[in-house]
C-alpha cells in the first residue's frame, strides 16, 4: 500500500514535471509569437508644421501622456539641437520629453550624410553634445545615433570613417527595421486641423492605420528573408503634430498583430543587430532594407503609400 502509495506519488511527480515541461514550452513558443519591438521618435523638438494655436510643448506633452496611458516602456527621442535657436516653444518642448523619456542624437542641424564628407557629419554629432549634455540627469546614457533620413553613407569608405568616429566617441547606432515614413501625415494634419475638415482627418486615420499594417508585415516577412526567422524590431515614428491622435489607434494594432513593446536597449540585444551591411547606398533605408539590398533579396508587396493625396490634401 506504501509502496504504491510512492509509485503513484512518483508517477504524480513525473506528471508534474512533464506539465512544467509542457508549460515552459508553451511559454517558449507563446513567448516567440509575441515580437518584441522599440517605438523612436526621431526630429525632436518638432516635425513637420504645427495646428493653429497648438505649440511644440503641447504636442510632446500630449505624445508623452498617450506613451504612459499605454504602459509602454521609455521611448528615445532624437534631437536636432539647431531647432532650439531662439525658440523657447522648441526648448521647453525638449525639456518636457527629456524629464520623461529618454533621448539620443540624430545629428545637430539633420545632416543628410549622403551630401556630406564624413567629417562634416562628425562635427555635427559633436555639436549636438552640450544640448544633449544640459538636457541629461546625471548618469543619463544619450550615446545613441540615429542617422538622419537613414541614410549611413553614399560609399562604404565613408561609412566606415563615421562608423569609426561614432565608435571611438562612445555611440551606439539606434537601427531602424519598421518605418513608413509616418511623418508625411503631420503637415497634412496640420492642415486639416486647421480647416477643421474631419472627412479629411478621417481619411487620414485610415490611410495611416493601412500603410502602418502593410508596413508591419513588410518588416517581419524581410526579417525572415535576411534572417531566416522574425527578429527584434526598432519603429521609427516622429514626433509630429499627428502623434498623440493616431498612436493609440497604432499601438492597438500593433498588439492585434503580436508585437510586444520593450526598450530600445533590449530590442537591439538580439543578434540580428550585431551584423553590418557594409556597403555604400544612395538611398539608405532601414537596417532591412540595407541587408536586402546588399544581398540583392526581391522585396515582398506592400501598399502603395498615397504621396499624391497627402500632399494635396487640405490645401
Ligand atoms: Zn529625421
Amino acid at each position: 500500500m506504501t509502496h504504491s502509495g510512492d509509485r503513484d506519488q512518483g508517477i504524480g511527480i513525473r506528471k508534474a514535471a512533464w506539465w512544467k515541461l509542457l508549460c515552459i514550452l508553451f511559454l517558449f513558443i507563446s513567448g516567440c509569437a509575441a515580437q518584441k519591438v522599440a517605438i523612436t521618435f526621431d526630429d525632436l523638438p518638432l516635425n513637420g508644421d504645427l495646428p493653429p494655436g497648438v505649440t511644440r510643448v503641447q504636442i510632446a506633452r500630449d505624445t508623452i501622456a498617450v506613451l504612459e496611458k499605454a504602459h509602454m516602456p521609455p521611448a528615445y527621442g532624437f534631437i536636432n539641437a539647431k531647432k532650439l535657436e531662439g525658440n523657447a516653444d522648441a526648448a521647453e518642448a525638449l525639456k518636457v520629453w527629456a524629464a520623461a523619456e529618454p533621448f539620443g542624437t540624430h545629428t545637430y542641424s539633420h545632416l543628410d550624410l549622403n551630401q556630406n564628407p564624413a567629417e562634416a557629419f562628425d562635427r555635427e554629432v559633436d555639436e549636438n553634445e552640450p544640448a544633449l549634455e544640459l538636457l541629461a540627469k546625471p548618469g543619463q546614457e544619450w550615446h545613441w545615433l540615429r542617422y538622419p533620413f537613414l541614410r549611413e553613407g553614399d560609399t562604404v569608405e565613408k561609412r566606415r570613417a563615421v562608423r569609426s568616429y561614432l565608435q571611438g566617441h562612445h555611440y551606439r547606432i539606434a537601427q531602424v527595421t519598421l518605418d513608413w515614413e509616418d511623418y508625411l501625415w503631420n503637415s497634412a494634419y496640420a492642415r486639416c486641423e486647421a480647416k477643421q475638415d474631419e472627412k479629411s482627418i478621417a481619411w487620414l486615420r485610415s490611410s495611416y492605420l493601412n500603410i502602418a499594417s502593410s508596413y508591419l508585415d513588410l518588416g517581419r516577412n524581410m526579417a525572415k528573408l535576411v534572417y531566416g526567422h522574425d527578429i527584434n524590431h526598432v519603429l521609427l515614428l516622429h514626433l509630429g503634430a499627428f502623434s498623440s491622435t493616431i498612436l493609440p489607434d497604432v499601438f492597438e494594432l500593433m498588439k492585434q498583430k503580436g508585437f510586444e513593446p520593450v526598450t530600445l536597449e533590449e530590442a537591439q540585444s538580439d543578434a540580428a543587430y550585431e551584423g553590418d551591411p557594409d556597403a555604400g547606398s544612395q538611398y539608405g533605408g532601414t537596417l532591412l532594407e540595407q541587408w536586402m539590398d546588399a544581398r540583392k533579396i526581391k522585396y515582398p508587396p506592400v501598399m502603395a503609400k498615397p504621396y499624391k493625396e497627402i500632399k494635396e490634401i487640405c490645401q
